[in-house]
């Protein structure tokens, strides 16, 4: 009886990447910067007329911003004037600011 040592290629290889089975779209939040999949992030859009709106579709047409669904995000996209620098704009429109933050109030408290 002989006890084979261990013969090379039998070794477990490190797989450090796990394969992705599917492509899932990334997007970046502008205020924390944590990339997410697309669809757990808020898409904000400057819409061609110079509206600013949440597109809870993600398909208005426009330039968009991706927010968390975080209070606090929401907080600093709006009081530090975030969204104005992502669409390189002044001010936002009153109206969009007031849905903006009407939005924000129903998200739930960070914990
Ligand atoms: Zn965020």
């Amino acid at each position: 009886m002989t006890a084979p040592q261990s013969s090379p290629g039998t070794a477990p290889k490190k797989a450090k990447r796990p394969a992705r089975p599917r492509h899932v779209p990334e997007r970046t939040c502008v205020v924390c910067k944590t990339t997410k999949p697309k669809r757990e992030l808020l898409r904000i859009v400057r819409t061609p007329q110079g509206r600013v709106e949440l597109d809870a579709g993600g398909k208005k047409s426009g330039r968009g911003a991706y927010l968390c669904a975080r209070h606090a995000c929401w907080e600093v996209a709006l009081k530090k004037h975030r969204l104005e620098h992502e669409f390189e704009l002044t001010t936002l429109p009153e109206d969009d600011r007031a849905a903006l933050e009407a939005f924000m109030a129903t998200l739930p408290p960070d914990t």
